[in-house]
């Protein structure tokens, strides 16, 4: 498939205002058919999304199933069974004085959105929001990310089949389309990927004071203390750089832990990737670089990225270390003996490198930190409740979750989204619903009322001032 033509872009935009403004996708029942329409888009095609992936980035369909489709069918299902709830309009709780006002919040749409996706998790990325937009009542247009071509295409080869063409459109391209899309008025963009690109959509958005959900990345710790399961830490962390090889915005970026601890958890680390590295039924034994599970570095430049970061580094690789550039792969790579100033520390690694960092105790390394950017997550591995508390309430981060990885993003009522420097405004269930409405503010006043609220009119006088 081919880009869109920059110059097609504004008239895009038109179609999909103009439907806005007709009100034909603020009927609940219209909402309700476009939901069930993106749940076929995605049911019908699920062999189709799982190889557009295994092309994007050698992903393996048990990933792409449980990690992007499974997920994005729970959204929908959700969304589809509560979104008429959500939508109703809510009597506010109000004072005496104004009960005959009769004030309502209605959950408005905003208008017309702005979607951006990225190319890690392509069709849960670009499509959980795009729910939101149509739930809401909203239409859109929606960029998918250049970087994953297969999956950007398939998506606006299906869009139009399953989903009325005249509300949601799909922009295909990298940055001049994403520039020209930028110049027009939005009246919600979301956007996931980089804090830099962040930046860009931020300024373009508030030349028109369009709100923006700014889904971002960062440097996400992993603390691990001495009295935490090391076998379960060392697998759940591992996971969270094979899976994906890495290129997850809530992986394990880097691991803070006691000298004591740091052997035991490597060694435990080498027998869990030994195990994930292990040829499934049937399969011949292969080094990582060329197993049928592991994914790939999505491109070249990504590749080289990653492995600058790599060979930049003055700590030890204890673990993996190879990389094929013909292939952009990049093993499970452990590095100990990793100092603040590190080239792994310098930004997030958005890959499967883990740099371990020691400290000889909590406080230290609550103190390293704070003095970074405030992550998108925080994992704390303790037995330790107490601990555990004694961290939270001294960090700040997207998310927190002690003795796990990744989960945040999975477990139906959490919010997914940062602070700071990870982005702004979040995610999933009904918050989706809710990032692309606005609580319009009602009240009817009866005319009668102005028998109690005369008072108001003027002229003041001493007398009315003490009646207030
Ligand atoms: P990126 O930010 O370069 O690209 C993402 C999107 O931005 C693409 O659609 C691309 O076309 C668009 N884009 C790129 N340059 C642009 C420009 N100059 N103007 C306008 N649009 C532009 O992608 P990346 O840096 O490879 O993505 C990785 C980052 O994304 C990591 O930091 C990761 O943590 C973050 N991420 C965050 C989440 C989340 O949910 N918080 C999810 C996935 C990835």
């Amino acid at each position: 498939m081919t880009d869109t033509n920059v110059d097609d872009i504004p008239k895009a935009h038109e179609t999909v205002y103009r439907t806005f403004l007709s009100g034909k996708t603020r009927p609940l029942s219209w909402r309700r058919a476009q939901i069930k329409q993106l749940g076929f888009l995605v049911q019908d095609n699920e062999d189709a999304f799982c190889k557009a992936l295994e092309q994007d980035l050698g992903r393996s369909a048990f990933e792409t199933t449980a990690a992007e489709l499974i997920p994005i069918k729970a959204e929908i299902n959700d969304v589809c069974d509560h979104f008429e709830k959500w939508a109703k309009p809510q009597k506010a709780k109000t004072s005496l004085t104004w009960v005959a006002a009769k004030p309502v919040v209605y959950s408005e749409p905003k208008g017309v959105a702005l979607v951006i996706g990225t190319w890690n998790y392509p069709i849960t990325l670009l499509l959980t929001p795009l729910l939101g937009a149509i739930s809401a009542g909203c239409t859109a247009l929606v960029k998918p990310a250049e970087q994953a071509p297969a999956t950007a295409a398939l998506i606006a080869s299906l869009l139009p089949k399953y989903l009325d063409p005249s509300a949601f459109i799909c922009i295909l391209g990298a940055i001049p389309q994403s520039t020209a899309l930028l110049k027009l008025r939005f009246d919600h963009i979301f956007y996931t990927g980089s804090g830099g690109v962040g930046r860009i959509v931020a300024k373009a958005a508030a030349e028109h004071l369009t709100p923006v959900t700014l889904e971002l990345g960062g440097k996400s710790p992993a603390v691990v203390l001495d009295d935490a399961d090391v076998e379960v830490v060392a697998r759940r962390i591992v996971w969270a750089k094979f899976v994906n090889a890495g290129q997850i915005c809530i992986s394990t970026d880097y691991v803070l832990t006691t000298p004591a601890m740091e052997p035991k958890l490597i060694a435990a680390m080498k027998r869990a990737l030994a195990t994930f590295s292990a040829p499934a039924p049937g399969e011949a034994q292969t080094s990582l670089l060329h197993n049928a599970s592991y994914p790939r570095i999505v491109n070249a430049n990504h590749f080289k990225r990653v492995s600058k970061l790599l060979e930049g580094t003055k700590g030890e690789v204890v673990v993996g270390g190879k990389t094929d550039a013909a292939e952009n792969k990049i093993e499970v790579t452990i590095v100990r003996n990793v100092k603040g100033d590190d080239s792994l520390m310098s930004e997030e690694i958005f890959g499967p490198v883990l740099p371990i960092v020691t400290h000889p105790d909590v406080d230290s390394m609550i103190r390293f930190i704070q003095d970074r950017e405030t992550p998108l997550a925080l994992y704390v591995f303790t037995q330790s409740n107490k601990k555990r508390q004694y961290i939270f309430e001294r960090t700040r981060s997207g998310g927190f979750v002690q003795n796990d990885v990744l989960v945040q993003f999975m477990i139906p009522g959490l919010p997914f989204g940062g602070t700071g420097q990870a982005g702004y405004g979040n995610y999933h269930g009904r918050r989706t619903f809710d990032a692309f409405s606005h609580e319009r503010a009602f009240a009817s006043v009866p005319t009668w009322m102005d028998s109690i609220l005369a008072l108001r009119y003027p002229p003041y006088s001493p007398k009315k001032l003490k009646m207030l």
